[in-house]
């Protein structure tokens, strides 16, 4: 099977999967954005699901997305839209604010600071959505529960950004079900405070269905879409 035969039969598999869920939870399938995380995959992957109609990726580190969000516009392929959804160093904040259209994994004050200052200096505009740690983990990322109405206030505040929602990654061993509805409880509270906060990132392959059920508005999808990643990038 060719490549693009494999990533358009998962890619329909997936979709059925997105509107079974929509459908269980009485949600229209455009309420729900799917973004392909190609994290570790070559730019020919992100080629071949955009002609297929996908038009948002997601990366995880620096290095890799800068690289491949250049060779992605050299395929002259439809626009996409590019997400970064893992944990990112300050200093690297520049970089990824010249070529990130949307940043979901904005945990400290520090962070949407270097953001903000990338934005401005490339004269672009970034969605942001801060992370929250659900388990008040720190090594996981995420801001605490008890902060993130502060944090929200700074990003909103901040030039260059746009606070889009909130983000979270189900903990290990949690019930999706239960910390996706505890998510959606979070972005309640701050969409009272900031009424364009209308964003909820949250389901990946394993538990796209309770995140849809709990509200998501973006699924980020790496592995029902190409298959098992190397252990190394997980
Ligand atoms: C890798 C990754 C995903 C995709 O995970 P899959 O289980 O492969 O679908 C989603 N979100 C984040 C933050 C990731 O790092």
């Amino acid at each position: 099977m060719s490549r693009r035969d494999e990533l358009a039969g998962a890619l329909t598999a997936l979709e059925d999967r997105l509107s079974a869920a929509c459908d269980a939870a009485g949600r229209r399938r455009d309420e729900v954005r799917l973004v392909a995380v190609s994290k570790t995959r070559p730019v020919e992957d992100v080629a071949e699901l955009a002609a297929l109609g996908v038009r948002d990726f997601g990366e995880n580190r620096d290095q890799e997305a800068a690289a491949k969000v250049a060779a992605y516009a050299g395929t002259g392929g439809p626009a996409v839209r590019w997400h970064f959804v893992g944990g990112l160093q300050t200093n690297k904040a520049r970089s990824v604010a010249s070529y990130a259209d949307v940043v979901h994994s904005v945990d400290r004050d520090a962070l949407v600071g270097a953001l903000s200052k990338g934005a401005v200096r490339a004269g672009r505009e970034l969605d942001v959505l801060l992370q929250v740690s659900l388990d008040g983990d720190p090594d996981r990322g995420g801001v605490p529960v008890a902060d993130v109405g502060s944090l929200a206030d700074q990003a909103a505040a901040a030039p260059g950004l746009r606070l889009a929602g909130v983000m979270a990654v189900a903990p290990l061993g949690a019930d999706p079900a239960e910390a996706f509805a505890a998510l959606a409880d979070v972005a309640a509270r701050v969409r009272a405070d900031h009424p364009g906060a209308t964003d909820l990132s949250a389901g990946m392959s394993g538990d796209l269905e309770q995140a849809i059920a709990a509200g998501a508005t973006y699924v980020r999808v790496g592995t029902a879409l190409f298959g098992a990643r190397p252990p190394a990038n997980r």
